[in-house]
């Protein structure tokens, strides 16, 4: 079966809503995902299901709750949370599975399901897979005295904290005699009815902007340095020791640095690293897109950086596989595997208040004893030409990097990377290079274009 105008990826579905996405395309998969659960679980199956703040979100609830209620599953209704709520409620409730009714940081007309497995992690590929056979078919219904119950747990967001502040390397007591200043921006997402309840539990004082959750995004949501520029004169005005910004679904920590600049959403996971690798001993996993300034902090701690394929689920069974204490995305997505193997901001806010408490200075000050580096993005035509037959003229045209190609093609030397990958929806290819200096990294994407173009379309 085809969705015209639907994104389907491995993690989920997404598309405008009154567009591609619609409540029958909602029924569907959500009533395939529960058919599926209720297959592989041995018959029965706990659904958790929670969404972000959009518009749209409560009329999408209803429809997931009814889809999931008409194939036999209970629902255990979590209401508006984090996603990353959602991944803990999964695996607190030993569920057979979740769904979290969210676009993340897509503009204000998206929404979309995100599929999530008994262990709390989004589905892997082969999962994926599996069951889009059961969307895609006939979907076996339960009869009126099988329908799945639907109960209302009130307490996740609740039992998400308690784990943040229980973290034993979290010095609770310490930070809250510090009482941060933090400037906070939620964008009116899920996280305005989070991240406060975390913060002033943790002493802050708190300085807000866009904390009504009710999905009116009043700009871009990407946490991006160009989407922050009202939290920067915050921080500013407000004399704050540190800015947070989230996104709607609030897994995306980007900050802003007490001079009021926003110093990049790689800094996020750098940070983090930096902290949990003083208290714990592994490798740091991120994917093949992000900054090397992860690989500068896990060189100073004595660690190293291990890539995988770009997709959050490629993090985190690596992370798995390699007994990694912290991994994520450049896109200031942290992992912390003692907490839960899923991008988490909370978490994130609370070790950037553990990084300020332990290094004692001023968050500018500890970024600034790092290099900087610039990534710049760049896509291509897709040549007329197999991807290998791409990737083959790129390495003969950069016989002095090194290769790396899980994902794509990634050409790395000691300062500088180029990642070139097919994108999963439009006939282009993507070009992602970081330098020291916006001239070296505009050169390595400019360099790629050349082999590329020559292979002709
Ligand atoms: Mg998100």
């Amino acid at each position: 079966m085809s969705y015209e105008g639907l994104m389907v990826s491995v993690s989920g579905v997404r598309g405008r809503v009154g567009e591609a996405l619609t409540p029958e395309i909602v029924a569907q998969f959500a009533a395939g995902f529960g058919a599926w659960s209720l297959a592989r679980n041995g018959g029965t199956a706990t659904i958790v299901v929670g969404r972000d703040s959009r518009v749209s979100g409560p009329m999408f609830q209803r429809v997931v709750l009814a889809a999931l209620q008409s194939v036999g599953c209970n629902v255990l209704d979590i209401g508006m949370v984090p996603t990353p709520t959602v991944q803990l409620a999964v695996e607190h409730h030993h569920a057979a599975g979740g769904l979290a009714i969210t676009a993340s940081h897509n503009p204000i007309e998206w929404n979309a399901l995100k599929f999530i497995g008994p262990s709390g992690l989004f589905l892997e590929s082969s999962e994926a897979a599996e069951m889009r056979t059961v969307v895609d078919g006939k979907i076996r219904r339960a009869t009126w005295d099988k329908l799945g119950t639907v109960s209302v747990d009130k307490d996740a967001a609740r039992e998400h904290i308690e784990k943040i502040l229980a973290l034993s390397f979290l010095d609770v007591e310490g930070i809250r005699k510090k009482e941060f200043r933090v400037g906070l921006d939620c964008v009116r997402g899920a996280g305005g009815a989070f991240m406060p309840v975390l913060l002033e539990l943790l002493g802050c004082k708190l300085a807000t902007i866009n904390m009504e959750p009710d999905g009116r995004f009043p700009r871009p949501p990407e946490p991006v340095a160009e989407n922050l520029g009202e939290l920067q004169r915050l921080v500013q005005d407000s004399h704050c020791d540190i800015g947070m910004a989230v996104d709607p679904d609030v897994d995306r920590l980007a900050l802003v640095s007490d001079e009021g600049v926003a110093i990049g959403e790689d800094y996020t996971l750098a940070l983090a690293a930096k902290v949990v690798l003083r208290h714990r001993k592994g490798v740091v996993v991120t994917n093949l897109s992000t900054s090397r300034i992860v690989d500068d902090i896990a060189t100073e701690a004595g660690s190293r950086v291990i890539r995988a394929p770009v997709g959050e689920v490629n993090v985190a069974t690596r992370m798995r596989a390699e007994g990694a204490p912290i991994g994520g995305e450049g896109n200031g997505g942290v992992i912390l595997s003692e907490l839960h193997l899923g991008r988490d901001a909370p978490v994130g806010a609370a070790l950037m208040l553990q990084l300020l408490l332990e290094e004692g200075k001023p968050l500018s000050k500890i970024v600034a004893a790092y290099p900087r580096y610039i990534i710049v993005k760049d896509k291509l035509d897709r040549p007329n030409a197999p991807l290998d037959t791409v990737y083959e003229a790129l390495k003969a045209a950069f016989p002095t990097a090194d290769v790396d190609t899980q994902d794509g093609l990634r050409l790395t030397w000691p300062d500088r990377w180029v990642h070139v990958r097919p994108s999963g929806t439009e006939p282009i290819v993507r070009v992602i290079a970081e330098a020291p200096s916006a001239e070296d990294a505009e050169k390595l994407v400019r360099d790629c274009r050349k082999p590329v173009e020559a292979l002709g379309r």
